[in-house]
């Protein structure tokens, strides 16, 4: 397995090279293009790595599988699906359009931007704080990594100039579609978008997923295996932006990226797969990450279909 991670990050390696940082957030730009590091947990809690899989970087959408989760736990999966429907947009993560378009005013999932910001926004919590700890405890059980925290050159960077999430935070409160503190929501969706990890603590995340919920080395049960039904679902039809279906032609595993050049994957009771690559495609997917994780499911014959 060592050598087929080697060979496979070196081969995709230089698609970096046609790839972009993330440049709407300021801080991004420090990243290194070149980079590309995969990791992977298989379900007898063997990890496989190759490339710099041990590189920080920050969730930014995937902290959105985690909102989520924390959502349907605090109200249920009713009162979440109330207020975020499931569909695919066919559009840009951060586009506008749609909230006006849809007949309910309800953004049209909870991987794109308007649509996560109403899930963090059913966070049960006192403060900001509060709400936070919840979401980086929930990040240090997954990942079995105690020393996850935010990125805060990367949250200040994003707080100063996230102004199109400020537009689709208060196009929703306009409308009734979300409810709360507009400023301390945003605050709250500004930060977890900042948590700072690396594709082996996603890999660990993954496979906790891939194992129904189960964190494999405690047996502690922390999600609900109906909740992990939705959430992979909804990774499948919604994850990778609007390029989600032909990620599930080329790939079919579940998964979600991240502007930060992440993405996180898991094939259902075998495989977590952490992936860190900076350099995006025009759809914000990690361009180079994207050729490596098409490669390995084919090679590995992951997909789900
Ligand atoms: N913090 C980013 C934003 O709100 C997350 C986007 C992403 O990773 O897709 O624009």
């Amino acid at each position: 397995m060592f050598n087929l991670l080697n060979t496979l990050v070196e081969k995709n390696r230089e698609y970096g090279k046609e790839g972009k940082l993330a440049s709407y957030i300021p801080a991004l730009l420090e990243a290194n293009p070149n980079d590309l590091g995969i990791y992977l947990v298989d379900s007898r809690g063997k990890e496989y790595y190759s490339g710099e899989y041990d590189k920080k970087f920050t969730m930014q959408s995937i902290s959105k599988i985690v909102t989520l989760i924390l959502a349907i736990r605090d109200n249920g999966r009713y009162n979440v699906f109330k207020k975020v429907d499931v569909e695919p947009t066919g559009m840009g993560f951060n586009s506008i359009v749609n909230l006006e378009a849809s007949d309910t005013g309800k953004p049209y999932n909870p991987m794109i931007n308007a649509g996560a910001i109403v899930t963090t926004s059913l966070i049960d919590g006192k403060d900001v704080e509060e709400r936070f700890e919840k979401i980086l405890d929930f990040m240090k059980a997954v990942t079995n990594n105690d020393k996850i925290t935010v990125n805060e050159s990367v949250y200040l960077s994003e707080k100063e100039t996230g102004n199109r999430n400020r537009a689709l935070a208060y196009f929703m409160k306009s409308t009734g579609a979300l409810e709360g503190d507009v400023e301390e929501i945003l605050d709250l969706y500004f930060k977890q978008c900042s948590i700072e990890l690396t594709a082996r603590d996603l890999a660990r995340f993954g496979a906790v997923l891939a194992n129904d919920g189960v964190i494999p080395w405690t047996n502690e049960k922390i999600i609900p295996k109906e909740v992990c039904r939705i959430v992979k679902t909804i990774m499948v039809t919604c994850g990778m932006y609007d390029a989600s279906g032909e990620f599930a032609v080329n790939v079919g595993i579940p998964a979600k990226s991240g502007v930060g050049g992440g993405i996180i994957a898991t094939v259902p009771r075998k495989y977590g797969i952490g992936i860190y690559g900076p350099a995006l495609d025009d759809r914000g997917n990690s361009i180079a990450g994207i050729n490596l994780i098409k490669d390995l499911s084919q090679e590995l014959d992951l997909s789900i279909f």
